[in-house]
């Protein structure tokens, strides 16, 4: 494959951009390639080299590359009206009624810009209103570029994970280990009255793709609900992707406080969004004292994006049809591991997939393709990855030499962070998965 237009386009960005991009997943070593447009379930470079895209965006393209018409013209047409007034429009109303209608535990919806803003803003809100400061989350979780959740270490010895953010930050942050019901009661036990909320994914898309234990979501539930904490969902990658328009809370049967939002829910453009029931919700002003603005909160064309695309998911089944494709890529890829590389696990669920390059810390029989959290029935139950921890001792060297040689000269774009989760999208067609599956066959 020739790279050469896209090593100059870096040359150029490295000298204009920190780290020659936008956003830091971005700077792909040597060097990223530099799209030049989308096409159905591939993107095509500036070299004009094609690839299977499993990137999607980090998540945000459940319908692919080419929008249906209702989706295009619904986009062309608000940006044709001027794209934003600075007052609000029906469309948003709509948006958050179809939100609040799907996902069982929104009654009211206040939407902002990016996922980042929207923890901020929950952890804000949690905060206000209960009057308390800690927040506990999990370890190998992701809440955006934010202050109070780019913490490391574990339990109450957290400082923050990056030069200007100051230490008083990390002292309200508690981080406790996904699915572990005896830590994080051990934690309520002891600062039970301090904690305003416990945010954590449904299930971790940023490390690995950890599915919860049976009963690991009940017992948050409860514990919230004894100590008077909120749970907070954070569905910025699961929302209306895992477990279609009920989102992960739906599939899982819980139901959080507040739920925060991103990605899908925007159609491809920058969103984010906070959900919950309205007695917590209204706290934001101007209807409450917990302060929350913004410019382009709310934008139109994103609305309409948003709206367009759910409506043209929930009408045209695309949960099942993604999620079919899904399971055919996992399926494979158990196969695949089985035969190649049996040290391995295939992890995900819905229409998200990944390889993680380690059974570390995982026993029992092969690995978990079907994002089953059963502990009775699932029979590779004991090689699930159950935390961050587990996903920590992958083998980072041979993921590089599998993503960047191996996949993506066979013109297969995954995640270029080795345990971030992938996605199908509607797309892509079975001869995409049974290509891709080719691909990682070679490449393993
Ligand atoms: N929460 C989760 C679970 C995420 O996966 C992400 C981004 N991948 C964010 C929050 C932050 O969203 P954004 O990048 O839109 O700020």
């Amino acid at each position: 494959m020739n790279h050469e237009r896209s090593r100059e386009l870096y040359d150029r960005a490295l000298s204009v951009a920190p780290g020659g991009v936008n956003s830091s997943v971005r700077a792909i070593q040597p060097y990223p390639f530099f799209v030049e447009k989308g096409d159905g379930g591939h993107v095509i470079d500036a070299d004009g080299n094609r690839y299977l895209d499993f990137v999607m965006g980090y998540g945000p393209l459940l319908l692919g590359h080419d929008l249906p018409e209702q989706v295009q013209s619904a986009i062309q047409q608000r940006a044709a009206e001027g794209p934003m007034y600075g007052a609000p429009t029906e469309v948003e109303v709509e948006l958050a009624e179809f939100v609040a209608r799907h996902v069982p535990s929104v009654e009211m919806v206040r939407f902002v810009n990016s996922g980042t803003e929207a923890t901020v803003s929950a952890v804000r809100l949690a905060r206000g209103y209960t009057g308390r400061d800690k927040i506990v989350i999990m370890q190998g979780s992701y809440h955006g570029a934010q202050e109070s959740t780019l913490v490391e270490g574990e339990g109450t010895h957290t400082s923050p994970s990056s030069p200007g953010i100051p230490e008083s930050f990390a002292e309200h942050t508690i981080t406790v280990p996904f699915n572990d019901e005896e830590y994080v009661e051990a934690v309520f036990e002891e600062h039970g009255d301090e904690i305003a909320a416990v945010l954590t994914e449904p299930i971790l898309g940023n490390h690995g793709i950890v599915h919860p234990v049976e009963g690991y979501h009940d017992t948050l539930r409860d514990l919230c609900d004894d100590y008077g904490s909120l749970l907070i969902f954070d569905e910025v990658i699961t929302g209306f992707r895992v477990g279609g328009p009920q989102c992960a809370q739906g599939k899982f049967g819980i139901e959080p406080d507040v739920t925060t939002f991103g990605k899908i829910v925007g159609g491809g453009f920058p969103v984010g969004a906070i959900g919950g029931r309205s007695e917590i919700i209204e706290q934001f002003t101007p209807a409450g004292e917990v302060f929350q603005s913004g410019t382009f909160s709310g934008h139109p064309v994103t609305m309409a994006a948003g709206l367009e695309t759910l409506r043209y998911a929930a009408e045209n089944d695309v949960w099942a049809q993604v999620n079919d494709l899904g399971a055919q890529m996992r399926e494979g890829l158990t196969d695949i591991v089985a035969n190649r590389a049996p040290e391995y696990t295939v992890v995900g669920s819905d229409s998200m997939f990944k390889v993680i390059f380690t059974r570390d810390g995982a026993s029992g029989e092969n690995h978990c393709g079907s994002g089953c959290r059963q502990r009775e029935s699932c029979p590779s139950y004991d090689a699930c990855p159950k935390n961050g921890a587990d996903v920590d001792r992958a083998e980072t060297e041979r993921w590089e030499r599998l993503f960047w040689p191996a996949m993506k000269e066979e013109g297969v774009f995954l995640t270029p962070n080795q345990f971030e989760s992938q996605f199908v999208s509607a797309a892509h067609t079975e001869e995409d998965i049974e290509e891709a599956l080719e691909a990682y066959k070679e490449a393993l």
